[in-house]
């Protein structure tokens, strides 16, 4: 079998989801399991209406539910003038469900109002209407394209901690729970539907896997059956050699290997789940992105194996806003003695896993120790406890409005002279830390946040348009 995960963009309109009937068509041989994001920005317009709803502000609240309600219904119904597939059946129950899911929604958002905040548990409950609406609509779809489909409620396999907002899947529960939910339906030859992005806790309470969770569910699905291909349809044909809304050079790249490719997500591709890949490498199952609105396109194809020999960098991300934060060595006695980096470290750890702030980059010398974490995760309550808490372990230096710039890719091992003639051609750029050799397969750096998209491209140019593959070596 293999698991085909549909973005947010692959299922926006009727249209799209008849594409994506489509696709699932041409592959049912394969026996697929579909995974489904809510429709494109259903899950941001949700968190409006929360937060609207928490603030007093009620016809904020109304106005968002009933443009999401009218169009939820406006494609389900547009769905039902196109296709051949008998549903009566399914299309009643469509719009049944689909009234069900606002009424509990805008009860619970009543219930935020009186409440006058958003916790983090209601809120979650809220975001899951995202994927519960737009799986519905998917599986009306599949039932006017005539392919025989049952929709399955992704929170009883998906089984989390309660870390609401970013839970962490119980492992052993989830795989044998995915098993027992949909092997069944696999054998009587249906095409389960399942929501990305939702699971819930051992007493039932509605969790989320996080942004982009949605191939997260795709991959622990895939490793739970061990899947021939997990395959994640975007907007885009395939992994790119760069952000293509940064630039427009960029090209599909073909293959590259997990490593690569977590290193690539973790520094800010937008095109997977950080945590997505490990439940695949780890049974050895493929990852494929491919564009659902071009499905003849080739895609990339994600494995252990990282391909295309001589080439020096697959791919170039960047992540921003981030925010810097130095902390001095002791040696001027603010921390009282001399400078431990590795007590230092283990503290500044404590304190950030404390607060749920991961540094993107964390490196530490006898005289200093720095990290780099995203500006939002610094922000606010959470962010203002680490500061102070670091604080006391020497004198902190904050800088922010930066981007961190990453190169990845295993031909950096043997790329000697690369980073002279990476930083020769950006030399009128101001660089800021700049972190290689940690990881053999990526180089970072730091840029003003305001200089992303012109060294991206820069930098586009000399790695993939200028410079021969091997030149480096
Ligand atoms: P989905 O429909 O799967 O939710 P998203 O809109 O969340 O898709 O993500 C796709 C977007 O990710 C693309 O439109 C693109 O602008 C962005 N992106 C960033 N970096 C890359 C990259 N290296 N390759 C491809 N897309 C990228
Ligand atoms: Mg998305």
């Amino acid at each position: 079998m293999i698991v085909m995960k549909f973005g947010g963009t692959s299922v926006e309109d009727a249209p799209s989801i008849q594409r994506v009937s489509e696709i699932i068509r041409a592959r049912l041989a394969s026996r697929p399991v579909v995974v489904v994001s809510a429709m494109g920005k259903t899950t941001r317009k949700l968190l409006q209406a929360a937060e609207a709803s928490a603030a007093g502000d009620g016809r904020t609240t109304l106005g968002i539910v009933a443009d999401l309600k009218t169009r939820h219904l406006s494609e389900a119904r547009r769905l039902l003038t196109t296709g051949t597939g008998s549903t009566s059946e399914t299309s009643s129950e469509t719009f049944s469900l689909i009234d069900k899911y606002f009424d509990e929604l805008k009860k619970l958002l009543e219930g935020l109002a009186i409440l006058g905040d958003v916790p983090p548990r209601g809120l979650d409950k809220i975001l899951s209407y995202g994927e519960l609406l737009s799986s519905t609509v998917l599986a009306l779809g599949l039932a006017r394209s005539g392919i025989p489909s049952k929709l399955v409620d992704s929170r009883s396999f998906i089984k989390t901690d309660d870390r609401f907002g970013s839970a962490r899947p119980l492992f052993d529960l989830t795989y044998s729970a995915i098993q027992d939910a949909l092997l069944p339906i696999l054998e009587s030859g249906s095409v389960p539907v399942a929501q990305g992005y939702i699971g819930s806790t051992r007493d039932g309470a509605t969790t989320t896997l996080g942004f982009e969770g949605s191939d997260y569910t795709a991959a622990l699905i895939g490793a739970a059956l061990g899947a021939a291909d997990i395959q994640i349809w975007k907007d885009v044909s395939g992994l790119m050699t760069a952000d293509p809304a940064v630039c427009q050079a960029a090209r599909t790249v073909q293959q590259c290997s997990y490593t690569e490719a977590a290193e690539l997500t973790n520094f800010g591709a937008k095109v997977l789940h950080p945590n997505a890949i490990y439940p695949a490498a780890e049974r050895n199952i493929p990852v494929h992105i491919y564009n659902s609105k071009r499905p003849v396109d080739a895609g990339t194809s994600i494995t252990a194996d990282s391909g295309q020999v001589g080439e020096i960098v697959k791919s170039i991300a960047y992540k921003r806003p981030v925010t810097l934060v130095k902390i001095s060595s002791g040696f001027d006695g603010a921390a009282g003695g001399p400078f431990h980096e590795e007590e230092l470290l283990r503290s500044l750890t404590r304190e950030l896993r404390r607060r749920h702030v991961v540094p993107i980059i964390t490196a530490a010398t006898t005289s200093s120790l720095v990290f780099v974490a995203e500006s939002g995760s610094l922000a606010g309550e959470a962010g203002r406890y680490v500061v102070e808490q670091i604080s006391r372990l020497g004198p902190v230096q904050i800088e922010s409005e930066l981007a961190v710039i990453s190169l990845v890719g295993q031909g950096l091992l043997g790329a000697g002279s690369l980073a002279a003639t990476v930083f020769n051609s950006i030399r009128d750029v101001k660089i800021g830390m700049i972190h290689y050799g940690s990881s053999p397969t990526t180089m970072n750096f730091l840029v003003a946040d305001s200089d992303t998209e012109a060294v991206v491209v820069k930098l586009h140019e000399l790695l993939f348009d200028k410079m021969a593959p091997g030149i480096f070596k």
